[in-house]
């Protein structure tokens, strides 16, 4: 979607530290991390927050949760654990309106 700052990292137009990608999701870490492994799981498609997903994005929706099982699982955080994050909305902080799964893992994580 023009405009959409999601999108321009999955299509390689704006910058990103890429450390998962295939043909329907790509993960990257996030620009200002609140631990020290936080990355964002997006799908390639443009979906404004999960609130727009519909049953045909089942698939897509499985496929950003085992992409964030991925990338902490790689990054060493299997066994210590890892916490997955969907904003959606304005009272729970969605800032970027691309649906994106947080992964945040590396220290003892609070909640809620
Ligand atoms: P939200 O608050 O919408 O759930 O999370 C959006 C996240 O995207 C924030 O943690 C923010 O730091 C991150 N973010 C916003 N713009 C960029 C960007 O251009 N690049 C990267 N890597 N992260 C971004
Ligand atoms: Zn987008």
């Amino acid at each position: 979607m023009d405009g959409c700052v999601f999108c321009a990292i999955a299509a390689g137009t704006i910058p990103a530290d890429v450390v998962f990608q295939d043909g329907h999701v790509v993960a990257f870490r996030d620009l200002h991390p609140v631990a020290p492994f936080h990355v964002l799981v997006i799908p390639r498609i443009h979906r404004s927050s999960l609130a727009d997903a519909v049953d045909a994005d089942a698939d897509l929706l499985g496929r950003l949760m085992l992409a964030a099982a991925r990338v902490a699982r790689e990054a060493g955080f299997e066994k210590t654990g890892y916490r997955t994050i969907v904003n959606t909305g304005a009272d729970a902080g969605q800032t970027v309106l691309h649906l994106h799964v947080h992964v945040l893992a590396g220290r003892q994580l609070s909640w809620p």
